[in-house]
C-alpha cells in the first residue's frame, strides 16, 4: 500500500519507536510520585520539555504535555472563555482544525469572529488590520499550515500585528511542527502541536502557553503539569515525541526541502497534464512540500475515488474532518469559495519525507486510471502492478 495520508497520521519513526520502548522501561515510575522511581521519570518529561523549547524558541516551563492537538486546542479556548471578561470578542480564521472551530463555538459562544481566507487559502491580512483599527479581540487564532490544503499561513506577520496592539496570538501549528523548521514558534502566546503528525505516537502532544500558572486546566482532579493539566502523563509517549521531533528538525537541510518540493511540484505538474480538468487548490501560494489538494474533474465523486484508489493501493483523503465515518463538507474549501459541487470532488494527497519519486508516478498512474478511465481502456479497476499501458512515466 502506498500512503498518501501523512497529514492524518504519519508513521513512526523507528527512532521514536525505538525511544518509546526504552521509556517504557527505564521509566516506570509516575512522575507525580515523591520517590526516586517517579522523580527519574519527572526528569525525562523535562528534559522532552527542554528539547521541545530549544526548537519552538520558548520557556521550557511554558509548555505543557496533552493527549494531541485537539485537546490543546480546546484548553487554549477553555482558557480564554474563562479568564476574559465576557463580551470580549475572539477572533480565529475560517479554515482552522474543527478542534478550533468548534472549541471556539462552544467554548465563547455569541462572541466569535471568523477571519475571512482568499480563494488561495491565505487569512485576509488586510481585513485584520483594517479591523483591528476598529476594535480589540481578547484572541487571535490562526493556524500555521492549513491541514487540508498545505497553504502556509502568515504567522510571523500576524503575531507582529497582535504585539503591536497587544493582543494574545493562539498558532495551531499541528502540520507545521516537523515539516518546517519550528524556529520562532515560541514567540506565540499559545501554539499547540501533537506527535502524530511528524513520526512519533498518536495520542500525545503539546500547548505553549505564555499564561504560567494562570492558565486554566481543562481537565479536573489532579495537579500535574503544574496544576495546568490534570491526569498522569504518558511519559514513554512524550519522549517519543521529543525523539521524533529531533530526528525531524535535524533533517530540515534547504537543499533536502528543496528536493521533497520539486518531486510534488513534478507530480502536480504531471497531474494537470494527465488529468485534464483538475485544479490544484492553493497553487499559487506558499504550501507545505508535503501536501496536494486537488479537485478532480466530474467524472469521480470523491468518497468513491478514495475508495477506488484504496483498491488500487494508495491510502489518500478527501482531507476534510471524518466524524463517526462520515464525511463532512470542507469547511476549508467553502471559506475560498469553492462550491459545493467542487468541495465535493476534492482529494488531498499528503506524503511523507520517505516518499519516492516512484510512489508519486504511481499514485499519478492510479489517478489517470480512476480518472480517465477512458485512456486505459474499459472502466475497470486494475490492480496496481498491472500498470496502465498507456501512462507515461
Ligand atoms: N490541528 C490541526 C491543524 C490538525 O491537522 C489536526 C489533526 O489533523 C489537529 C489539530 C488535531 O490533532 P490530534 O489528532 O492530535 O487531536
Amino acid at each position: 500500500m502506498h500512503y498518501f495520508d501523512h497529514n492524518a497520521t504519519a508513521p513512526m519513526l523507528p527512532i521514536a519507536r525505538q525511544a518509546w520502548l526504552e521509556a517504557t522501561e527505564a521509566f516506570i515510575g509516575n512522575p507525580a510520585s515523591p520517590h526516586r522511581v517517579g522523580a527519574r521519570a519527572g526528569v525525562a518529561l523535562d528534559s522532552a520539555r527542554e528539547k521541545l523549547a530549544r526548537f519552538l524558541g520558548c520557556d521550557p516551563a511554558d509548555i505543557v504535555w496533552t493527549s494531541g492537538a485537539t485537546e490543546s486546542n480546546n484548553q487554549v479556548l477553555h482558557h480564554c472563555a474563562r479568564t476574559l471578561p465576557a463580551e470580549t470578542e475572539i477572533w480565529v480564521s475560517s479554515i482552522e482544525h474543527p478542534s478550533v472551530l468548534e472549541s471556539a463555538r462552544h467554548y465563547c459562544p455569541g462572541r466569535l469572529r471568523l477571519i475571512p481566507a482568499d480563494r488561495r487559502c491565505v487569512v485576509d491580512l488586510e481585513w485584520l488590520e483594517r479591523e483591528l483599527r476598529k476594535s480589540r479581540p481578547g484572541l487571535i487564532g490562526v493556524m500555521a499550515a492549513n491541514n487540508e490544503t498545505g497553504v502556509l499561513q502568515p504567522w510571523r506577520e500576524i503575531l507582529a500585528l497582535c504585539r503591536a496592539h497587544e493582543i494574545p496570538y493562539f498558532c495551531d501549528a499541528a502540520q507545521w511542527i516537523g515539516k518546517l523548521p519550528a524556529a520562532g514558534l515560541g514567540a506565540c502566546d499559545f501554539v499547540t502541536g501533537c506527535a502524530h503528525k511528524f513520526g512519533g505516537p498518536a495520542g500525545v502532544g503539546f500547548l505553549k502557553s505564555s499564561a504560567g500558572g494562570r492558565l486554566q486546566s481543562l481537565l479536573r482532579g489532579g495537579q500535574q503539569e503544574e496544576g495546568r493539566r490534570a491526569g498522569t502523563e504518558n511519559v514513554a509517549a512524550v519522549v517519543s515525541m521529543a525523539a521524533a521531533l529531533d530526528f525531524r528538525e535535524n533533517a530540515m537541510c534547504g537543499e533536502s526541502m528543496n528536493e521533497l518540493e520539486e518531486r510534488r511540484s513534478r507530480f502536480e505538474r504531471a497531474l494537470l497534464d494527465r488529468v485534464p480538468g483538475t485544479e490544484i487548490v492553493g497553487r499559487s501560494s506558499a504550501r507545505l512540500w508535503n501536501t496536494v489538494s486537488a479537485v478532480m474533474p466530474h467524472t469521480e465523486r470523491r468518497q468513491r475515488g478514495v475508495v477506488k484508489l484504496d483498491k488500487l493501493g494508495f491510502a489518500v483523503s478527501t482531507g476534510s474532518a471524518c466524524a463517526s465515518g462520515r464525511e463532512a463538507p470542507s469547511h476549508v474549501l467553502a471559506a475560498m469559495g469553492y462550491s459545493a459541487d467542487e468541495t465535493a470532488r476534492a482529494l488531498r494527497f499528503s506524503s511523507g519525507w520517505e516518499t519516492t519519486d516512484e510512489e508519486w508516478s504511481e499514485l499519478l498512474d492510479a489517478l489517470v486510471q480512476v480518472f480517465r478511465p477512458a485512456e486505459c481502456g474499459p472502466d475497470q479497476l486494475r490492480p496496481r502492478q498491472k500498470r496502465c499501458p498507456s501512462v507515461r512515466k
